[in-house]
């Protein structure tokens, strides 16, 4: 059964491929206060958009695909051991 909070979703990717919505950003944040340091979501990455920051973890918003086109689900969320820690950047 498909959820209606995913039907946004999809409509949005649609859009963002054919390059309707140009300049929004699809990308995911560490949350500061969450990241313990930990470093496994690095390596993951496919896009290597995660790098050590000056305090903790960063994503850089510029290169994260949120991992669409290489893996169903964002990868670094899969393996960060705190809930919550990895999330959608606001719109
Ligand atoms: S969502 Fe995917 S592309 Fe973006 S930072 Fe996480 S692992 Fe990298
Ligand atoms: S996996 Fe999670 S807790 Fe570990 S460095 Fe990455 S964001 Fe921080």
């Amino acid at each position: 059964m498909t959820s209606n909070r995913s039907r946004p979703r999809r409509k949005f990717r649609r859009l963002f491929k054919r390059n309707v919505y140009k300049e929004a950003v699809m990308a995911l944040y560490i949350v500061a206060d969450e990241c313990i340091s930990c470093g496994d979501c690095e390596p993951v990455c496919p896009t290597n958009s995660i790098t050590e920051g000056k305090i903790v973890f960063e994503i850089d918003k510029k290169t994260c695909t949120e991992c669409e086109g290489d893996f169903d689900k964002p990868q670094c969320v899969r393996v960060c051991p705190v809930d919550n820690c990895i999330l959608p950047l606001p719109a």
